[in-house]
């Protein structure tokens, strides 16, 4: 009996197969359990067509897209166990976490439905007015580890924001991403939201495409610097959401058993597949000892293993590729006089897991400290003097966040306005991000922001009318 999962591309509001499919592999089981298509290009041609004419009708009823963005919060809900149940066996999350992502994203719909958008401005009453106008067609590009939040992030605001979109999932995490956009063919006008699967050369078709006016994509440095390159020659809008390497600051009156516990927690959900997570920590030298056994204490309790079982808390690296990389990073460590506190093991025969590992007598100039690992491994690195830790902290092309931790505000302060990236935690690292609150890279791990009015607005120009014109 053929139990392979197929799911067919949303594109004018119509399902589209492909002759051409990619494989998608569970990684708790390493079988391959589904097909997406691999778009041709003149599917990719079509969605942008389709996008194309269904623009400027979208862009003109505010109303019609406020109630739309507000129905695909209530789609989400309604269908959030056969969402979650392909999001757990395309991305390795427990069910529990699962269902957590696409409540986020259902979240992140409400929340650009009910904002109070100011479409009109006065810059200069009676004389000059500024109005809010979308942009057109945007391309949108996500990564494996969030494959619903992060493409709610995109379409939301860009969506409401009176865009149409071609969506573009990772030909590793296709199968929710699909199976969207098919529930909500009967809530979006034909053509106003297309999802398209395949590998990457369908993300560079995207991004070069004649139509494309904008590109949102969320993904590695390296695939981002590409995409810049690629939309240069035609000068598309840009928003890039890239990889980070945080690093977290513990200070010397910190508090090691709270500490250990959200270190532990921003640095292993997902197993650190989180652009966001703490994947570096700098500890001052007294506390090193105390807060590595803490953690590794932390490490060794959870639970590894079938994301099916409400028991587990941590599933699977998330494909082969990250798997081999995130052991071969541990090991060159280790090779390097590093040392394991907790983990380092394989568990099991099948399915890419790694027990959560924390590594003690790390430094820089260890890959697994320079770059950003991705991955269940933790690096600790001791230090004596904190202005030592805080350049070492800078010292990387990365700047997504960081995190500094002890008792006292004003230090955490003085010390997070040292830190170049585009956010810093205090007490705890990648909180509960909310649709409200910008989040950005600076240096190579992004350009703009998402999220909040300003992460709408990146999805619009604004457009002067010079006259007497009433606001
Ligand atoms: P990736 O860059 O390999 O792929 C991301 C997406 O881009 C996929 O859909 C892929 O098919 C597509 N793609 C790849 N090359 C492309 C190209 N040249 N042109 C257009 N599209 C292309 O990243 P990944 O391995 O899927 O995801 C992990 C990375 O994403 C990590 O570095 C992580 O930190 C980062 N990430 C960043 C954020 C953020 O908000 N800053 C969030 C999540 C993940």
């Amino acid at each position: 009996m053929d139990t392979v999962t197929r799911i067919p591309m949303t594109i004018g509001g119509a399902t589209v197969a492909s002759d051409e499919v990619i494989e998608v592999v569970n990684p708790a089981t390493e079988a391959v359990w589904a097909e997406a298509p691999a778009a041709s290009k003149s599917s990719v041609d079509n969605a942008f067509t389709a996008a194309a004419e269904a623009a400027p009708s979208w862009g003109r009823d505010e109303t019609a897209r406020r109630k739309a963005v507000a129905a695909v919060a209530d789609v989400m809900t309604r269908n959030i166990d056969e969402l979650a149940d392909l999001l757990t066996a395309e991305a390795g999350k427990t069910v529990s976490d699962s269902k957590l992502e696409i409540q986020g994203a259902a979240a992140w719909f409400s929340y650009f439905a009910d904002l109070d958008v100011p479409w009109r401005e006065s810059i200069d009453p009676g004389r000059v007015t500024g109005v809010r106008r979308p942009l057109g067609v945007v391309a949108a590009i996500t990564p494996w580890n969030f494959p619903l939040a992060l493409a709610a992030w995109k379409l939301a605001p860009a969506l409401r924001a009176g865009n149409t979109v071609v969506l573009k999932p990772s030909p590793y995490t296709p199968m929710a991403t699909l199976r969207l956009g098919q529930l909500l063919q009967d809530v979006f006008p034909a053509g106003v939201l297309n999802v398209v699967s395949g590998g990457d050369e369908v993300g560079v078709a995207m991004t070069v495409h004649p139509l494309t006016a904008k590109v949102s994509f969320t993904g590695s440095v390296e695939a981002g610097k590409a995409v810049a390159a690629a939309v240069a020659p035609d000068l598309k809008r840009l928003t890039l959401e890239l990889g980070g390497n945080d690093p977290a600051i513990v200070l010397g009156d910190a508090d090691v058993a709270a500490t250990a516990e959200g270190l532990f927690a921003g640095g292993f959900y997902h197993n650190g597949q989180v652009c966001g997570a703490v994947k570096r920590v700098y500890v001052p030298e007294r506390l090193y000892g105390p807060l590595a056994a803490e953690l590794a204490r932390i490490a060794d309790s959870k639970v590894v293993g079938d994301t099916r079982d409400s028991s587990t808390q941590l599933g699977p690296v998330q494909n082969v590729n990250q798997y081999e990389r995130v052991r071969g990073l541990l090991s060159d460590a280790l090779k390097d006089g590093a040392q394991v506190a907790a983990g380092g093991q394989r568990v099991g025969e099948r399915g890419y897991f790694l027990r959560p590992t924390i590594l003690t007598d790390a430094h820089a100039g260890q890959a697994i400290v320079d770059e950003e690992q991705f991955g269940p491994v933790l690096p600790l690195i001791p230090y004596v003097d904190l202005a030592d830790a805080i350049r070492q902290a800078n010292d990387t092309h990365f700047g997504l966040g960081a995190s500094v931790w002890g008792p006292n505000r004003d230090q955490l302060e003085e010390v997070a306005l040292e830190i170049e990236s585009g956010t810093v935690y205090f007490n705890g690292h990648a909180l509960n991000y909310g649709p409200h609150v910008p989040f950005g890279g600076r240096k190579w791990s992004g350009i703009g922001s998402e999220n909040g009015l300003d992460g709408l607005k990146s999805f619009t120009h604004l457009q002067v009318l010079y006259g007497d014109v009433a606001v």
